[in-house]
């Protein structure tokens, strides 16, 4: 595991020095916010959802550098995906950074960059981090109007 180690240390630091997809979109049709108060993560999600294809995606937020790279490859990732896909690897992902077991080759396959996050799951504490750009995407989807929060 320590190839996927180094690989981890190297897209958080990536990331986290040079988000993607960083701002906010003005004529977003959803956007959500996020909190993770037991590390002062903050993050606001804004994409732009027609006929069901996620065409646009942007964050804005400060945080730790885990919180911070895990929403800029969350914004990767959903690009151009369907809302159905997009939900679909925010279960992977949420599987991935909260089941105790092994984990799935097909999923970490299917979570490619994402499963370098698996470096996190035995820190309670990190899997917040890395989860809330996540939760904030989901609740965007919802266009829920309701902060989320990690707690
Ligand atoms: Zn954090």
């Amino acid at each position: 595991m320590s190839d996927l180690r180094d690989l981890y240390q190297e897209v958080i630091l990536d990331h986290g020095r040079s988000p993607r997809n960083f701002g906010v979109l003005e004529n977003a049709t959803c956007e959500a916010h996020g909190d993770n108060p037991l590390c002062g993560d903050k993050v606001h999600v804004t994409l732009i959802l027609e006929d069901g294809v996620v065409r646009d995606v942007r964050f804005e937020g400060s945080g730790c550098a885990v919180s911070m790279a895990s929403a800029s490859l969350m914004t990767e990732a959903v690009k151009g995906k369907t809302e159905a896909e997009a939900r679909a690897l925010f279960e992977d992902f949420h599987d991935l950074m909260t089941s105790g077991g092994e984990v799935d080759l097909d999923e970490l396959e299917r979570l490619d960059k994402l499963a370098v996050f698996e470096g996190v799951r035995g820190f309670p504490m990190r899997v917040k981090c890395a989860t809330l750009g996540w939760h904030t995407l989901n609740a965007a989807l919802d266009n829920d109007a309701q902060p989320v929060t990690t707690e």
